[in-house]
C-alpha cells in the first residue's frame, strides 16, 4: 500500500498528499473519486474497480495492490466530494520527518549528524508515561541520548533548544519534487 496519492478538493485544487490506503478508504466511502490524470475522467468507487479489472493486464505490478475480490488500480490523485468532508491533513509523524524537523541536529547539544550517529529521544521518557508524539520526540545525539537515558532533561542538565511541535510545513512538500508521479505536475502548478 506504499506511494502517496495527491488529494484535490472539490475545486480541484491539491490540499495535501495521502497514502494509498486511505485514498481508497475515502472512494469506499464515497467521499473522494479517483482522476485519471492523463484524461482527467473521473472515476467513482464502482467505474474504478471496472477499470482497474480491465486495465490490470497492462498495468504494471507496483501500480496495483490486492483488493479482497480484485487487483486495485493505486489511485495517483484524488478529488474530494464535499468540501465539509475535507479530512484534516497533516504531516505525519515519522523518523523523516522529525529528521527534517529538528534539521538534523541534536535538539540538546545542537551536533549535527545522520544516521546511527543521531536517535530519537522522548524528552519526558516512556516509563514515566512519555508519549510518542511531536511535542515529545526530539531528536538527539547518542551522546546527550544515552546521559538523558530515563530521566528529564532538567536533572541531567540537559536543555532543549527549542520546544519541540508539530510541524507546520504543507503535507504537499513532503514528497519532494524527486519523488512526485509526474501525473501530479498537472495539478501542482503553485507548489514549490
Ligand atoms: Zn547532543
Amino acid at each position: 500500500m506504499e506511494g502517496p496519492a495527491l488529494v484535490l478538493n472539490r475545486g480541484w485544487t491539491a490540499i495535501g498528499t495521502t497514502t494509498v490506503r486511505q485514498s481508497l478508504v475515502l472512494l469506499v466511502r464515497g467521499s473522494a473519486r479517483a482522476i485519471d490524470p492523463l484524461t482527467y475522467e473521473v472515476f467513482d468507487l464502482e467505474e474504478w474497480l471496472l477499470r482497474s479489472e480491465l486495465r490490470s493486464e497492462e498495468l504494471p505490478r507496483q501500480r496495483l495492490v490486492r483488493a479482497p475480490n480484485q487487483l486495485v488500480e493505486k489511485p495517483e490523485v484524488i478529488v474530494l466530494t464535499h468540501y465539509n468532508k475535507v479530512p484534516r491533513i497533516e504531516v505525519a509523524f515519522s523518523r523523516r520527518n522529525l529528521y527534517r524537523r529538528d534539521e538534523h541536529r541534536c535538539q540538546y547539544c545542537g551536533k549535527r549528524g545522520s544516521g546511527a550517529e543521531m536517535s530519537i529521544d522522548h524528552v519526558k521518557p516512556r516509563c514515566r508515561g512519555g508519549l510518542t508524539t511531536w511535542e515529545n520526540c526530539v531528536l538527539a545525539c547518542i551522546r546527550c541520548n544515552s546521559r538523558k537515558a530515563d530521566r528529564s532533561p532538567q536533572e541531567v542538565g540537559l536543555r532543549l533548544q527549542r520546544p519541540p511541535r508539530r510541524p507546520t510545513w504543507s503535507p504537499l512538500q513532503e514528497a519532494l519534487p524527486s519523488a512526485r508521479p509526474t501525473s501530479w505536475s498537472r495539478f501542482l502548478k503553485d507548489v514549490g
